[in-house]
């Protein structure tokens, strides 16, 4: 699945003016090899690289951001072994299984919309959906449907054919479904399921009409090169979205002892997926407070990033959405859709 790609770019061309030309004049994504280039950038070319996935991020998605809630229906004691993820009840991690009713849910849901977000994405810790899930979720959505006016996106795990013709049948307008990492790091996150598992469902998706929403966390020890390559997945992939997280090492996880990402790889990073995804929506994602720090938000959007999450992440505090939203209000960017209630 992964697209073997070779770099046409002769020694003497610098990757930078190459991908000035290719991504933004022409619009065409950095191939693997060409990302890897990026990555491999000294720091002292960050600052130009930022500059020019941002003119990317302009010219081929324009000046808007879109923002996003996300609530979490069904928490913790997921029989999955993601080794970066503190729901899992295989692991000594904190967070415990929990239910959310359906008035909690349509409460957030307006409290979603109230702060100029277009999509409201339920999320459940799950391997994937059984009847009773699948029932909450059909009950919810119709609920929120009742009284709030806003998209509704599912984060539910692995699905069948069966289930992804429900969950279309209901509406859900974009499913996500993270593939994580590269398929050739996947095996050192993840026991319990494949790589190939994830990107079926994904396929699934797509072929079913809803939008797909897929990415991933960066610094789980992969490689640059695996970084690389999980670039040039997702882009074969063509996700309408993209959620970038930052490995934010959860104790009690087998992940939890692992080095936070330095900021200036992690910006490298942001922008180097923008130039292998130059139409994606490029969604900042958990995890980037503790890499990134304050000044995190405005370079990462100012990167090529253009969608945030507001608010609390699932299972840690992300920062408060009234300083995201201040925030693109500062660097005159547009909320999508923005509703007339902010
Ligand atoms: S990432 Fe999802 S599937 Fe994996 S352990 Fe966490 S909740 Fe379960």
């Amino acid at each position: 699945m992964t697209p073997t790609s070779v770099s046409t770019a002769p020694a003497s061309i610098d990757i930078l003016d190459l991908a000035r030309e290719q991504v933004l004049e022409r619009g065409e994504g950095l191939s693997e090899s060409q990302v890897l280039d990026v990555l491999r950038l000294g720091d002292e070319r960050l600052e130009d690289l930022l500059a020019l996935a941002h003119d990317v991020r302009m010219k081929w998605c324009g000046p808007e951001v879109e923002v996003e809630g996300i609530i979490s229906l069904k928490t913790g004691g997921c029989p999955e072994d993601c080794h970066f993820c503190s729901q899992s009840g295989l692991f000594q991690s904190p967070v415990r299984a929990a239910w959310l009713d359906i008035p909690s849910l349509v409460e957030a849901a307006k409290q979603t919309a109230k702060s100029g977000a277009t999509e409201f994405c339920i999320v459940a810790a799950v391997r994937g959906p059984d009847a009773k899930l699948l029932a909450q979720v059909a009950a919810g959505i119709e609920a929120i449907r009742n009284e709030v006016d806003i998209q509704i996106a599912c984060s539910l795990g692995m699905l069948t054919q069966e289930q992804v013709d429900q969950l279309a049948a209901m509406g859900v307008h974009r499913y996500n479904h993270n593939l994580e990492t590269s398929k050739s790091h996947f095996p050192n996150v993840v026991t319990t399921h494949t790589w190939d598992e994830r990107w079926n469902t994904l396929r699934m998706v797509r072929e079913a009409g809803m939008e797909v929403c897929c990415g991933g966390i960066l610094g789980m020890g992969e490689t640059l090169e695996q970084r690389a390559e999980f670039a040039a997945n997702l882009a074969e992939l063509e996700p309408d979205e993209v959620p970038l997280n930052f490995l934010n090492p959860r104790p009690g996880t087998p992940f939890g002892d692992l080095e936070v990402l330095p900021a200036s790889e992690a910006l490298k990073s942001v922008a180097a997926f923008r130039l292998a995804l130059p139409r994606t929506i490029l969604r900042f994602a958990g995890g980037r407070e503790i890499t990134l720090g304050d000044l995190g938000a405005k370079q990462g959007i100012l990167g090529g990033i253009n969608a945030v999450i507001v608010g609390n992440y699932l299972t840690t505090l992300g920062r408060p959405a009234e300083s995201d939203l201040d925030l693109l209000i500062d660097l005159q960017m547009p909320i999508k859709a923005l509703n007339d209630t902010l």
